[in-house]
């Protein structure tokens, strides 16, 4: 090798070198979400300083997941893991623990610091739906024993609650973009306000109409709006309701003057489809929003629909 060459080669080394050396832009946060309104409300806080991924492919719920070894990766790598809490994603313990080994903090519930009023379990209208001294206003609990009832994000001002969690979670992971991750949570939180105003200007006049539901994901927003839920369907998530069950379900319909029953996208609806038949009422859809596209608006376009649904079915 002749000395220019030698001098060459050594040339590209020390480049190399010092291109090795330079300091790489600081990697963006990685947070792992539960399932479809965690995302969104995660996605719409970080904006662009933070990378989000979710944990349920879109089309599961998170009633029925089946954990996977492989997605315990995805919990180990992430900085942050955002879930819904309550017992939602009471699938995913085990693995959380395993995944947070030495750093609690890096899991965040959105559902954090709520009052346990607003949470209490309490007994289900439709388990209760026989003995005639329902509350349905009132009533925010699954099946008795079955813990608080999670779907706290289908009432906008809860929801509110988990995006300023969310916010906080953030911050505290990355403070050099607080700034940025508030503005993103202002502009949002904004939107869920406008969200709010909308259902209560819109359902006020219809509060006393008397509909059933697929499942008991609505306490929360029923609650909000004062809304008359008369029952549901599938008072345990998954589990097929006994015909003694229907049978008290239909008589209170009848007593109730049920105006219409709710199905969801995601069940099939034979069960609700033969009440409405036997009944002669309308058969409407109102999503859980527990699955779906996971793209970034789905929330919000998700509650709009839903509220365009209990106008056009509740109306007279
Ligand atoms: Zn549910």
């Amino acid at each position: 090798m002749n000395a220019r060459l030698r001098w060459l080669r050594g040339l590209i080394w020390s480049a190399m070198l010092l291109l090795a050396g330079f300091p790489v832009q600081a990697k963006a946060l990685k947070v792992v979400t539960s399932f479809l309104p965690v995302y969104c409300f995660t996605v719409q806080v970080a904006g662009e300083w933070a990378e989000v991924d979710n944990l349920l492919p879109s089309g599961v719920g998170p009633h029925e997941f089946q954990f996977a070894p492989r997605d315990l990766r995805k919990l180990t790598d992430a900085d942050l893991v955002i879930i819904n809490g309550l017992q939602l994603e009471s699938w995913l313990e085990t693995a959380l623990k395993q995944a947070a080994g030495r750093r609690p903090q890096k899991i965040v519930a959105v559902s954090d610091g709520l009052d346990s009023r607003l949470i209490r379990d309490e007994e289900s209208q439709a388990v209760r739906s026989g003995a005639g001294e329902k509350t349905p206003a009132e009533s925010s609990g699954q099946a008795p024993g079955a813990g608080p009832n999670p779907h706290i994000w289908l009432d906008p001002q809860l929801a509110a609650h988990a995006v300023t969690n969310i916010l906080k979670a953030l911050q505290k992971a990355d403070p050099d973009h607080a700034a940025g991750y508030r503005a993103n949570a202002l502009r949002y939180l904004a939107q869920l306000q406008k969200i709010d105003d909308d259902y209560r200007a819109a359902l006020t006049p219809l509060k006393s109409v008397a509909f059933v539901t697929y499942h008991q994901a609505f306490p929360y927003l029923i609650r909000r709006y004062g809304l008359n839920l008369a029952g549901v369907i599938e008072a345990v998530p998954d589990v097929e309701p006994s015909p003694k069950y229907l049978a008290r379900l239909s008589r209170l319909m009848r007593d109730q003057k049920v105006k219409v029953i709710f199905t969801e996208p995601q069940y099939s609806g034979k069960l609700a489809v033969q009440l409405a038949r036997d009944h002669q009422i309308d058969l409407g859809v109102l999503d859980t929003l527990e699955t779906g596209p996971l793209q970034p608006g789905a929330y919000e376009e998700g509650m709009r629909r839903n509220l365009g649904n209990l106008v056009k079915f509740l109306k007279p």
